[in-house]
Parts: C-alpha cells; sequence; structure tokens
C-alpha cells in the first residue's frame, strides 16, 4: 500500500538471539535518510541502540543502494524517487533482558520497538505495518489491532514505537475491565513458578481488574482510556521494574521479591503504577514529549509531576481497591519517607532539577549519587503527598487537580507546561503555585510533619545503636571494601572514598561489615588501616553520636474526632 511502512520481524532462529529486521517503504526521497532512536519514551536514557544493529543494506529494483553514514544512528539511501519500492534489511542482537530493550532465546522474545524500527525520514506519521516469522508454535502478543490477515497496524512510528512485543508459547488470559477488553500474558523465566504463583494466588486476576477500577475512579472515568489494554510480565528469579504504554505496561517482578512479606502487595502497587501512568505521562503529557524527539535527550521539568504524582497513588490504589490494610498503607509510606529523610542529596539537588537532569543522573547513578542526588520519584511522591494534604486543607484533593488537568490537556492529548501545573493548584487553593514553587526549586524539606498532623500521624525517628560513621561497606573478593562515603561524614573527614579495603580498626583485623558497629566509640579518635591502590595508609576515624537509622509512620498518641475524619477522606481519596 503506497504511503505503509511495511516492518517484518523474523525471531525464526532463538538460539542466534539475532532478530532479523526488513522495512519496506514506497516513494523514496533521492536523499533518503533512515535513523534507529536512541531511547525509548518512559525510560530517560540515550541508550544507543544501534550498537545492538548489524548488516545493514538497502536495495531497490533488485540493485543494492550506496548508502552514507550520517552519524552513528543515521543513514542516507541514494535511492530513485521514481524507482520503486526501497527495502532496507539489518539485524539486530536482542540480548539484554529489560523492559525496554531486545531479548531473544528458546523460551521467548521481547521487543522494545524503539531498539529495533529504523524512522523513515517523511514517513513518520504515515501507517505501519508489522508481520512477524516466528518459531514453530509460538505466538505474538502485541498490543496493536490486526488486519485479519496476521499483521498488526500501527497509526504511525509512534504507535508502532509504543507497542511492545512478546512471543512464545505462553498463554494470554481475557478479562475486561467495565466492559473493555484487557489481556494479561506472563513469561514464567522458570516454568515451575507458574504452578507456583498460581496457587498462591488464585483470585490475581480479580485482583488486577480491581485495582484497574481504583485507577478509572481516581480519574473520575467510567472506563479505562485505552480500549484495549496489554500487561506483559516477565516474571524472573529476581527483579522489579516496569514501563508504560498508552495499551500496554511491561512489567518485570522477580518471585524472590514474592516470597517476601510485602511482595505480593508491592506488586499490586505495580501494576496500579503503571496502568495510572496510562492517564499521566501517556496522555496526559509534558509538552517537551509532544512529539517526541528520538534522537536526543529532551529536559523535561516536570517528570516530577509525571512519575511523583504516580508513585504517591500506587500505594493509594490497592487500598482504595480494597485489597490492602491502611495499616500496611502507613508501612509503606512511612518507608518511603523514612528513604526521603536519609537521603543526603535532597539538600543539593532540587526536585526540579532532579526531573531536568534524569538523563544524567538518576539514570546513571554511581556510588557518589546519594551525597548529590534527589529521586524525582521518591521527593515527587512526598511533595504530591504534601499537595494531597494542603489542598485538604481546603476542601480540594490531589485527585481533583489531576481531573482538571485531564479535562482540560490529557483528554485532548494536548500537552501542558510547568506553568499549566501550577495554575491547576492555584486555582484550587490560592498561594499553593508559590509554595510548590519553593518546594520545587529549593531544597529545604516541606513541612511533612504538620501535614501529617492533619490525619493523625507522625513520623518518628528510629535511633541507631551506634555510632555514626556515614559510610557503607561490603565484602568483595574476600576484602572488606568502601562501598558508600556520604558528604559532611565521620568516614569522609578521616579521609576515606569508596573502593578503599579496610583492614583494621582500633587494633582490630577487619574482615566483615558487621564487625564495624561494635568497634565504633562516638566522639573518640580511632585508628583505622586501610589501603587504596598499592598504598597502606594510617587514618583517624572519629565517629558521631548514633543518627537516626529509619523513621516509622504511626498514629499521634490522642486522634482527634476531625484528624479522624481527615484521615479518612484521605484514605478513601474522597475531597477534603
Ligand atoms: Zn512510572
Amino acid at each position: 500500500m503506497t504511503g505503509m511502512v511495511q516492518v517484518q520481524l523474523d525471531l525464526s532462529n532463538p538460539q542466534s538471539h539475532l532478530l532479523g529486521v526488513q522495512l519496506r517503504f514506497e516513494a523514496p526521497q533521492r536523499n533518503q535518510r533512515v535513523s534507529l532512536p536512541g531511547w525509548t519514551p518512559g525510560s530517560y536514557l540515550i541508550r544507543d541502540y544501534v550498537k545492538q544493529l548489524e548488516g545493514f543494506k538497502a536495495h531497490q529494483q533488485g540493485q543494492v543502494l550506496p548508502v552514507t553514514r550520517i552519524d552513528p544512528t543515521s543513514w542516507c539511501l541514494d535511492a530513485d524517487p521514481d524507482g520503486g519500492p526501497v527495502t532496507i534489511t539489518y539485524a539486530v542482537m536482542a540480548t539484554e533482558l529489560t523492559v525496554r530493550t531486545c531479548h531473544l532465546d528458546q523460551d521467548h522474545g521481547f521487543l522494545a520497538l524503539a531498539a529495533v524500527v529504523l524512522e523513515v525520514e517523511g514517513k513518520r506519521w504515515q501507517p505501519h505495518q508489522l508481520c512477524c516469522r516466528l518459531p514453530k508454535g509460538w505466538r505474538a502478543f502485541v498490543p496493536l489491532p490486526q488486519d485479519g490477515m496476521g499483521a498488526w497496524l500501527a497509526s504511525d512510528l509512534d504507535h508502532l514505537i509504543d507497542s511492545p512485543l512478546e512471543a512464545g508459547t505462553h498463554q494470554e488470559r481475557s478479562f475486561a475491565v467495565q466492559g473493555v477488553p484487557h489481556r494479561w500474558v506472563t513469561w514464567f523465566a522458570d516454568p515451575a513458578t507458574e504452578a507456583w504463583f498460581l496457587e498462591r494466588h488464585p483470585q490475581f486476576f480479580d485482583d488486577v481488574e480491581r485495582v484497574c477500577m481504583a485507577c478509572c475512579r481516581l480519574m473520575g472515568q467510567s472506563v479505562p482510556a485505552s480500549s484495549d489494554y496489554l500487561f506483559i510480565l516477565h516474571l524472573l528469579d529476581e527483579g522489579y521494574g516496569g514501563l508504560e504504554h498508552d495499551d500496554s505496561t511491561v512489567l518485570v517482578y522477580g518471585r524472590r521479591n514474592l516470597e517476601a512479606e510485602n511482595g505480593y502487595r508491592k506488586l499490586l502497587q505495580l501494576i496500579a503504577h503503571e496502568y495510572f501512568h496510562q492517564w499521566n505521562v501517556r496522555r496526559l503529557t509534558p509538552a517537551e514529549l509532544r512529539p517526541v524527539n528520538y534522537q536526543r535527550a529532551t529536559v523535561i521539568p516536570t517528570l516530577w509531576f509525571a512519575e511523583g504524582v504516580t508513585s504517591y497513588l500506587d500505594q493509594l490504589l490497592p487500598l482504595q481497591a480494597g485489597l490492602t490494610s491502611a495499616a500496611d498503607y502507613f508501612k509503606d509510606l512511612g518507608e518511603d519517607l523514612s528513604r526521603y529523610f536519609l537521603s543526603p542529596g535532597r539538600q543539593v539537588q532540587s526536585l526540579r532539577e532532579s526531573s531536568e537532569e534524569a538523563w544524567v543522573k538518576l539514570y546513571k547513578a554511581d556510588a557518589y549519587s546519594a551525597s548529590s542526588q534527589i529521586s524525582y520519584y521518591l521527593k515527587g511522591a512526598v511533595v504530591s503527598l504534601c499537595l494531597d494534604l494542603h489542598l485538604r486543607r481546603h476542601q480540594s484533593s490531589l485527585a481533583k487537580v489531576i481531573r482538571g488537568l485531564w479535562q482540560s490537556h490529557g483528554r485532548h492529548r494536548r500537552g501542558y507546561q510547568e506553568a499549566d501545573l501550577f495554575a491547576a493548584f492555584e486555582a484550587e487553593v490560592p498561594g499553593l503555585a508559590a509554595l510548590l514553587s519553593h518546594w520545587l526549586m529549593d531544597v529545604d524539606d516541606p513541612d511533612c510533619s504538620g501535614y501529617l498532623l492533619d490525619v493523625g500521624l507522625a513520623l518518628e525517628p528510629e535511633m541507631s545503636s551506634h555510632p555514626w560513621t556515614g559510610m557503607t561497606t561490603r565484602q568483595d573478593a574476600g576484602w572488606l571494601v568502601v562501598q558508600r562515603v556520604q558528604r559532611h561524614s565521620p568516614a569522609e573527614r578521616a579521609g576515606l572514598m569508596v573502593g578503599d579495603e579496610l583492614i583494621g580498626l582500633a587494633g582490630q583485623r577487619l574482615h566483615k561489615p558487621e564487625q564495624i558497629p561494635a568497634l565504633l566509640r562516638a566522639e573518640q579518635n580511632q585508628p583505622l588501616l586501610m589501603a587504596r591502590r598499592s598504598t597502606l595508609r594510617e587514618l583517624t576515624l572519629c565517629s558521631s553520636a548514633p543518627q537516626p537509622k529509619r523513621y516509622v509512620l504511626g498514629p499521634v498518641a490522642a486522634v482527634t474526632a476531625a484528624q479522624q475524619a481527615a484521615q479518612e477522606a484521605w484514605l478513601q481519596q474522597r475531597a477534603g
């Protein structure tokens, strides 16, 4: 069909881990450019997918086309505009098992199509057709409509790239949410896990449906935003993550996580998080992502809203669905608040900076990051809690603001600017925009305790029983090695850095991290023997008084009737 880009994928040789790709299109330009995306929306890191691409060739009328490489991700084809369709072939090495990369082996195939499909310049907004060659007995699961002939149809390149592909012999499970079709497919990396999982959680699909309905209710919608939704779950031994799409999500979860006391609850929260993204970020989208620039990093000052609000709500949604208790919610929220208040980087990087620097900081964290960075997921969730409780003081709520933004922007697919967020909060409570601006641009903490008191809760520190050094250590090939050194800490003052080998403290030979706390004497100079590269050094460590090791969220001593009422309204997400 003229104007359509045809994409054929060949997964029929999975043991090679090589995915064959063929692109065919008509009416090429004379100097036809094609390029491979550098990243995939939702995961803000330039991944250089092109490093997995090999054997690039282009043909027209049976002749090899001369090709010029313009940059590492782009090619220019010397095509004849009147010479008929152009065919491009190449292979993609699929050995990286994450939600935003490709993996193909004898057990299954998973493709993030940003890593696979070239953008044909001038044809990004043309329909794209997808066909697949699969090993015998395999099926492919793709969140795209089918044409009745075995092919899938995407309205344009962005639609295709937004459609992950899972393939294998796995079974699909269908269910409806408010009458809207949903499909669920799980790849159990260890086939024995399937029976184990379903035996432990026979009600799993009912629970998923309830979480989905809770998301719709929170958005004030009778049906989901998507009209046909696909869940893909990779259930591995270990792992945690998700990636959101318009009509699907890809989840990774570990069996070991599931075995933990809070493991099933955390899985429901992950499902709620990614499902809620079909509104917040996929359709209610920062203007900077409309349209997406696949070739370069885009500064998005409002990523905290996309991820922080969703992270705040993902803990509340299973509670709304009636699947978890208020006590569990307080435990999970307390853990997040604890992580936040124990993150020294929150006093260095503002929330807005964290959003803007996602590409080079959050996604490239190293051993020093904790001292200089704060996650926009984590602080974004803390600010969202404060926003919700502030709005509730004024008979409004965060959900009301999100629904308003959905009406003004999301449902029309109009991207929002940071100023639109400020205006939406200011319209609910005069003065809130200034307060939000302070929370975004400055590094001092919002008054969490004051807001929590509104709902009868308090965050209490739990003190460590040992002096504080500000370092963590780990065993590495038999050595005791410094893993982290907090800025302005006793360990930093002593002269330690990440990677140093610790040999002795206070006259004792060191072997294991557990030995250190018992040897520490607060406010006393203690000799420390260590090695860096090939040199031994004697340092002096002066640890300080014990610090909080965590914070716990619980009810205040005497909860008033007003606090109780405010807490119930908040937990049920009724307007304040
Ligand atoms: Zn997210």
